[in-house]
């Protein structure tokens, strides 16, 4: 059956891609099609989420996107048919040492200025929080009660569910395989179902970002980067409701899952695969369980929670968010190539941030005065600038390495 002309194209049905159909739709832009390669929503790089969402963040801007996609998410789970399965356990952040905890106050003054509620709460509440750790070592913990975790593929058929209800039509199993151009100016997919023609095609495709970006001759530097999380075998004294929690001096974050623990984190030396390496058609290097790094996250996580030291780890997950050179998201049209806009770049937080990103792709499309930061994530910033790849991969690695440092 060969798929009908619409408004908007998006190409990806990831949780940017359908997130960015939802927030379209509930700003009144009913006719989309989205379409995705895959035979469901969610199945690639947002499958392999933790499912974490964190709110406090070092700028007012991206702490209020973090809120809005909270906000979002609540609203899914309350008034959706399919379910984000949205968790609001909170979250404790742990500093180990006085720097950090100086690094806590001041997340806390942005988080303030946002509306976001957070307390610097002594290790005896943090201790009620979380009976099983050990919080000797620990100087200051910043506790969020409204953040929390999801299922991340339930949260791409959430958005997509409540998308159809508002009138988007869903494409999947549905390759794009060209951007049709017509004075400088996006007009259309080539589709393996035949070809569609529009008024702006999204490009939402994950690590095919840079592939998509490349049908319409811009080169983006959307770097995938290597990720890593495991579960362990139930363990009964892991509530589900027990808060996420993240350590920024060890590079770690967690939560309960399945009554296992899940535990990840930022490695010092991060991997990355360059986009050119694999064709459109393609898919990147399959990532293999790295278990040095693995077992690493475990060794240094039982400084503050002994129990989980050598428990059997029952699942690896793994896969490659992609990153950019300044850690923003890409988010917009080009000026280049009108009609082309970029919802990509996740900068591994494109599910917890996937509300956001469709309220600021929003703004970015229909606000006649988009705010400085919108404009500051505008796929403009590389494609008027020139950059050279391996500066970019260098640096979208570094922003992975530092990924609890400033600027995330
Ligand atoms: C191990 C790991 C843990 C993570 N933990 C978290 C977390 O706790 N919280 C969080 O917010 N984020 C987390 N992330 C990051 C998160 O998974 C990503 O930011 C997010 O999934 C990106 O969504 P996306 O829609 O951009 O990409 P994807 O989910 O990959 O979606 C892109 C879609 O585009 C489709 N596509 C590509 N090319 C074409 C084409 N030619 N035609 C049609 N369709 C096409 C693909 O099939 C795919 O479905 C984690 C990632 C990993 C790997």
């Amino acid at each position: 059956m060969s798929l009908p002309d619409a408004e908007f194209v998006i190409i990806g049905g990831g949780a940017i891609g359908c997130g960015a159909a939802y927030a379209l739709a509930k700003a009144g832009k009913t006719n989309i099609l989205l379409v995705e390669r895959a035979e469901d929503v969610g199945q690639v790089t947002t499958s392999q989420g933790a499912g974490l969402c964190g709110q406090a963040r070092d700028s007012l801007e991206r702490t209020r996107l973090a809120m809005h996609s909270v906000a979002v998410f609540r609203e899914l789970q309350k008034n959706s048919a399919v379910k984000p399965d949205w968790n609001e356990v909170g979250s404790i952040r742990l500093a180990l040492s006085d720097k950090a905890a100086e690094e806590f106050r001041r997340l806390k003054e942005t988080a303030d200025g946002a509306g976001l509620e957070t307390a610097l709460i002594d290790n005896g509440e943090a201790q009620r929080l979380w009976p099983l750790m050990d919080f000797s070592q620990v100087k200051a913990v910043l506790w969020c009660p409204s953040d929390g975790w999801m299922t991340p593929i339930s949260v791409a058929k959430a958005y997509a569910e409540a998308s159809r209800r508002l009138g988007v039509r869903i494409s999947t199993g549905t390759v794009v395989q060209n951007i049709l151009q017509k004075d400088g100016r996006a007009e259309g997919v080539q589709t393996s179902r035949g070809t569609v023609k529009c008024r702006y095609v999204i490009n939402a495709a994950g690590a095919h970002a840079y592939h998509v970006a490349k049908l319409v001759g811009l080169d983006l530097p959307i770097v995938p980067v290597r990720h890593e999380y495991y579960i362990t075998v139930s363990m009964p004294e892991l509530r589900p409701d027990l808060p996420c929690f993240r350590i920024p001096e060890l590079t770690l974050y967690g939560r309960v899952r399945d009554g296992g623990l899940l535990l990840g984190g930022w490695e010092h030396n991060a991997l990355h695969t360059d986009p050119r390496d694999y064709p459109l058609k393609g898919t990147p290097p399959e990532v293999a369980p790295d278990w040095p790094v693995l077992n690493g996250f475990e060794a240094s996580f039982t400084r503050v929670l002994p129990a989980a030291g050598s428990k059997e780890k029952k699942f690896v997950g793994k896969g490659w968010p992609t990153f950019t050179p300044d850690g923003r998201f890409i988010i917009g049209e080009s000026s280049q190539v009108k009609g082309f806009i970029m919802a990509g770049g996740c900068n591994a937080h494109g599910i917890s941030g996937s509300g956001g990103i469709g309220k600021l792709l929003v703004e970015s499309l229909f606000d006649p005065k988009p705010s400085a930061y919108v404009r500051s994530l505008s796929p403009d910033r590389f494609t008027a600038t020139k950059w050279d790849w391996e500066d970019a991969c260098t640096q979208s690695r570094r922003i992975y390495e530092t990924y609890y440092g400033p600027g995330c």
